[in-house]
């Protein structure tokens, strides 16, 4: 698997500019460089990935304020040289801060940013960065996690073409009914398991379907008391369900920072 944490590249495939020029859109990662400032993953808007730098200013006071933490949306103007993205000045819209110091909703929100971070460098990916910043928005609400974690994936999966049937069995083609069983192409009807009950499919088609404020809606009404351990298991298996849909594999969804 190639290196897409490949700091030495900058916008890897984008078009090459020279000159300034500005974007919109997210840090995901950040690199501390004692000499030179700070090394950004960002994913900006029409762009995609893409590696920035933002110096230091002079004798090594920061510049840009919070605008270069990762979980930083804003718009973002740079000057590109033929080497390198260099940041210039940065208007911050949302921060880790709106997260309400949670833990939780940090760890899954930095967590979606690993994932991201792993999509190869310079292809723009204006729909992912979209539902990005509609997940991170959800993550600042009171709602309980995993069925908005379920969302983001089967939703970047829809983007991306390769989401799973829910309305027909993957093996037989008939409408969805009774106990199935998680299939690698689809939900199945006919595989002689019953691993998700008929109200789950329900909730999954719920989580993954509806537009965002009847979803929230759903969410607080479905859940009030939070999770039972069960239900927190079976939303556990469908995310490792949808993971396998995803062309780029697994791997995007690793722990730990990777290469
Ligand atoms: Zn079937």
């Amino acid at each position: 698997m190639p290196s897409f944490f490949d700091a030495s590249r900058d916008c890897g495939d984008a078009p090459a500019r020279q000159g300034y020029w500005s974007a919109s859109g997210v840090v995901l990662r950040r690199r501390e460089d004692p000499h030179e400032g700070f090394r950004l993953l960002a994913f900006l808007k029409g762009t995609g990935l893409c590696w920035v730098n933002a110096p230091w200013a002079a004798r090594g006071r920061r510049r840009f304020g919070a605008a270069t933490e990762p979980l930083s949306w804003g718009e973002y103007r740079f000057y590109q040289s033929p080497r390198r993205t260099t940041l210039q000045d940065a208007r911050l819209v949302d921060s880790y801060l709106s997260l309400h110091r949670d833990a939780e909703s940090f760890r899954e929100a930095l967590e979606a940013c690993l994932w991201l971070s792993r999509l190869p460098l310079g292809i723009p990916g204006d729909e992912v960065l979209g539902l990005f910043w509609s997940h991170f928005r959800a993550l600042t609400l009171p709602l309980v996690r995993p069925p908005l974690r379920v969302r983001f994936l089967y939703r970047w999966l829809r983007v991306q073409g390769s989401a799973p049937e829910l309305r027909r069995c993957s093996r037989c083609g008939e409408p969805l009914r009774g106990s199935l069983a998680w299939g690698r192409w689809g939900l199945e009807c006919c595989a002689g398991r019953a691993e998700v009950p008929p109200d789950f499919l329900q909730d999954l088609c719920r989580a993954a379907m509806l537009a965002r404020e009847p979803f929230v809606e759903w969410v607080k009404t479905r859940y009030p008391g939070g999770l039972s351990p069960s239900d927190r298991a079976r939303w556990k298996e469908a995310e490792g369900w949808l993971q396998g849909f995803f062309p780029e594999g697994r791997s995007l969804f690793q722990k730990g920072e990777g290469s």
